[in-house]
């Protein structure tokens, strides 16, 4: 049966779950749900890992709590986590609790999203957008 590659997003651990049983799928480590439906925050460890062997797309956003239009983008990217269900996991990384992050992808401004697939970045987008916007946009790029 195929299977895909799935970084645990709570505790960094790699999964290989039939593809049939994703959306139940929980880690062998830690036993947290592999597609949590929701975006869910990550340190830049698990970011980079996920990004380089997840066989499901990634999108992430950099954000920081100071950043006004990031707040106002949160719960539309948490609605676009939910509305693209298993096509995808949309996680949150906060730039300012992980500094290293911003230098180690060349984050200029934020909000920026990333969306990684097949191991490497495949777009990027800056600015605050609606749930609607961020699902078309994802769709169209992995
Ligand atoms: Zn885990």
């Amino acid at each position: 049966m195929a299977s895909k590659k799935l970084t645990c997003l709570d505790c960094g651990q790699l999964n290989r779950v039939p593809e049939d049983r994703m959306t139940a799928a929980k880690c062998g480590t830690c036993g947290a749900k592999l597609l949590p439906g929701a975006a869910v925050e990550v340190d830049l460890a698990t970011l980079q890992k996920a990004a380089r062997h997840d066989d499901l797309p990634l999108v992430v956003d950099f954000w920081a709590p100071w950043c006004g239009p990031c707040r106002s983008m949160a719960p539309e990217f948490s609605k676009a986590a939910t509305d693209l269900g298993a096509q995808a996991r949309l996680v949150k990384l906060n730039t300012e609790q992980h500094q290293a992050a911003g230098a180690a992808y060349g984050i200029r401004g934020i909000p920026t999203m990333a969306a990684f697939a097949g191991g490497r970045e495949r777009a990027r987008q800056s600015g605050a957008m609606p749930a609607a916007s961020i699902v078309s946009w994802v769709r169209g790029v992995i």
